[in-house]
Protein backbone atom coordinates (compact mmCIF):
# COMPACT_ATOMS: atom_id res chain seq x y z
CA UNK A 1 0.00 0.00 0.00
CA UNK A 2 2.09 3.26 -1.25
CA UNK A 3 -1.06 5.72 -1.52
CA UNK A 4 -4.05 6.69 1.41
CA UNK A 5 -6.70 9.61 0.44
CA UNK A 6 -8.04 12.13 2.90
CA UNK A 7 -10.95 11.46 4.34
CA UNK A 8 -13.03 13.71 7.07
CA UNK A 9 -15.19 12.95 9.85
CA UNK A 10 -18.60 12.87 8.58
CA UNK A 11 -20.14 16.58 9.83
CA UNK A 12 -23.59 15.05 10.43
CA UNK A 13 -21.38 13.83 13.55
CA UNK A 14 -20.22 17.09 14.48
CA UNK A 15 -22.16 19.06 17.57
CA UNK A 16 -21.44 22.61 17.75
CA UNK A 17 -22.19 21.89 21.64
CA UNK A 18 -19.23 19.47 21.68
CA UNK A 19 -16.39 20.73 19.17
CA UNK A 20 -13.47 19.41 21.63
CA UNK A 21 -13.03 15.50 19.75
CA UNK A 22 -14.15 16.28 15.93
CA UNK A 23 -12.43 19.70 15.73
CA UNK A 24 -8.91 17.84 17.20
CA UNK A 25 -9.06 15.08 14.48
CA UNK A 26 -11.45 16.35 11.66
CA UNK A 27 -8.82 14.79 9.32
CA UNK A 28 -8.15 10.90 8.79
CA UNK A 29 -6.02 7.91 6.36
CA UNK A 30 -8.35 5.94 3.91
CA UNK A 31 -6.09 3.42 2.17
CA UNK A 32 -6.37 4.39 -1.44
CA UNK A 33 -7.08 1.26 -3.03
CA UNK A 34 -8.23 3.37 -6.45
CA UNK A 35 -6.54 6.71 -7.02
CA UNK A 36 -7.89 9.20 -4.12
CA UNK A 37 -10.01 11.50 -6.91
CA UNK A 38 -12.19 8.96 -7.87
CA UNK A 39 -12.78 8.53 -4.37
CA UNK A 40 -14.07 12.28 -3.97
CA UNK A 41 -16.95 12.25 -2.02
CA UNK A 42 -17.36 8.65 -1.33
CA UNK A 43 -17.89 7.11 2.32
CA UNK A 44 -14.99 5.34 3.31
CA UNK A 45 -13.37 3.80 6.40
CA UNK A 46 -10.37 4.99 7.64
CA UNK A 47 -7.45 3.33 8.82
CA UNK A 48 -7.99 4.46 12.80
CA UNK A 49 -11.62 3.11 12.12
CA UNK A 50 -13.41 6.07 11.75
CA UNK A 51 -15.98 6.38 9.23
CA UNK A 52 -15.21 8.94 7.02
CA UNK A 53 -16.02 11.44 3.85
CA UNK A 54 -13.26 11.39 1.08
CA UNK A 55 -12.10 14.59 -0.09
CA UNK A 56 -10.33 14.01 -3.35
CA UNK A 57 -8.55 16.80 -4.10
CA UNK A 58 -6.17 16.49 -0.27
CA UNK A 59 -2.91 14.55 0.04
CA UNK A 60 -2.28 12.76 3.20
CA UNK A 61 0.72 13.18 3.43
CA UNK A 62 0.53 17.21 3.39
CA UNK A 63 -2.39 16.76 5.66
CA UNK A 64 -0.63 14.75 8.45
CA UNK A 65 1.45 17.62 9.43
CA UNK A 66 -1.48 19.19 10.59
CA UNK A 67 -2.40 19.47 14.04
CA UNK A 68 -6.04 18.84 13.32
CA UNK A 69 -5.15 15.21 11.65
CA UNK A 70 -6.31 12.52 13.68
CA UNK A 71 -2.94 10.93 15.76
CA UNK A 72 -3.73 7.87 15.18
CA UNK A 73 -4.05 7.54 11.62
CA UNK A 74 -0.81 9.49 11.77
CA UNK A 75 0.86 6.72 14.19
CA UNK A 76 -0.72 4.09 11.81
CA UNK A 77 0.36 5.04 8.22
CA UNK A 78 4.07 6.92 9.87
CA UNK A 79 5.99 3.89 8.98
CA UNK A 80 4.54 3.62 5.02
CA UNK A 81 5.23 7.05 4.65
CA UNK A 82 9.05 7.62 6.05
CA UNK A 83 10.48 7.99 3.07
CA UNK A 84 8.56 10.42 1.56
CA UNK A 85 9.13 13.03 4.91
ZN1 LIG B 1 -8.09 8.46 12.04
Amino acid sequence: MDSYAVGCARPDRWSRSKPEDSVSSSWHAVEAHRPPAELDGEVELASCGAIVQVWGAHRWDRVRARETACAECKRITAGQLSRAS
